[in-house]
């Protein structure tokens, strides 16, 4: 409820910016509007997003990034924002379990739905491993995640190929903006491939090493980088079992872990408290489900907080 009223209160504030930054716009209701009308889901998308669009389309989240999509549930305004919108652009592979519901009950038939999924290699969940699989989630409530593992955004490679399925839906959709598009895209993709580059020099004295994340986020990130993810739990609000504790604890051992990887979404007392058993630090791996407001407007962002997780991830593996 609370999140509802924020949510309106930070939509209006944007706009208000938006216009601010417009000199010369004698209307600003106009200026916000301006191109194609492109609504994201979740942090990630609404970056690579931002990226793609530049000065052709406008780009509205429908989750307030504060919230990352295992918190959302949609609002009349979210229905309405996506009732006007053009293109939806979505992570996919179940990540926003919510969606299919909400564009049911849309009345917009000439929605284009971007899934920048499309083509990735995919990572199973691991079935009942660690934790037997409680899939009794709402599907109103999102981050369901489902038999394949979200988190592809958090590989710089995969990362690329979401910005041109990102690319090749909006040039689909708005042909007049076809070179702003390629541009835009191009520049970021090259920026996503430098990452990688810096990231596999940077990781290459690591690889076989294992860490442990708080939520079961890192798998395409740990496979591109040759390194083993290990996790507390499966989604963020879960709570531990003693059996978790207890694999975590082992692992931190047999691995030498100099830390454990929190990140800022979750309740994280029990791994501070697992931490402080097992002698360990806690660092921060930030899987960009959730950022501020400010944060979620540039793409810059994306590379930023990776470069800070891959500094705090070494520190934890013992460089
Ligand atoms: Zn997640």
């Amino acid at each position: 409820m609370n999140s509802w009223i924020s949510r309106v209160g930070t939509v209006s504030l944007v706009f208000g910016l938006v216009a601010c930054g417009a000199p010369k716009s004698d209307d600003s209701t106009a200026s916000a509007d301006k191109g194609l009308k492109v609504v994201t889901t979740f942090l990630p998308i609404t970056l690579f997003t931002e990226a793609v669009a530049g000065d052709c389309a406008t780009v509205t989240a429908l989750i307030p990034p504060n919230l990352g999509p295992h918190d959302f549930q949609a609002t009349p305004a979210d229905v309405s924002a996506l009732g006007k919108a053009q293109v939806l652009v979505k992570n996919g592979l179940d990540m926003e379990g919510f969606l299919d519901k909400m564009i049911e009950s849309v009345d917009n038939s000439e929605l284009v739905v971007i899934d920048t999924s499309k083509g990735v290699a995919t990572i199973d969940s691991p079935e009942g491993d660690h934790h037997g699989h409680d899939d009794g989630h709402d599907d109103d409530h999102g981050h369901s995640h489902g038999e394949i593992n979200p988190h592809i955004w958090l590989d710089p490679l995969r990362a690329v190929q979401q910005v041109e399925n990102i690319r090749d839906g909006l040039i689909a959709a708005d042909k007049s903006c076809e070179e702003g598009y390629t541009t835009n895209a191009a520049s970021f993709v090259s920026q996503l491939k430098d990452l990688n580059t810096e990231f596999s020099a940077q990781l290459k004295p690591y690889a076989g090493k294992t860490f442990v994340a708080f939520h079961d986020f890192a798998p395409y990130f740990a496979q591109r980088y040759s390194l083993n993810a290990e996790y507390l739990v499966d989604l963020p609000e879960m709570n531990p079992s003693p059996a978790d504790l207890q694999r975590v604890a082992a692992e931190v051992k047999s691995s030498e872990l100099k830390a454990l990887l929190s990140e800022p979404q979750e309740g994280s007392q029990s791994f501070n408290a697992l931490a402080k058993d097992l002698g360990v630090e806690v660092v921060v791996f930030n899987p960009l489900e959730t950022g501020s407001e400010e944060s979620a407007r540039n793409p810059q962002t994306y590379l930023d907080v990776m470069r800070e997780n891959v500094a705090n991830l070494i520190k934890a593996i013992g460089g």
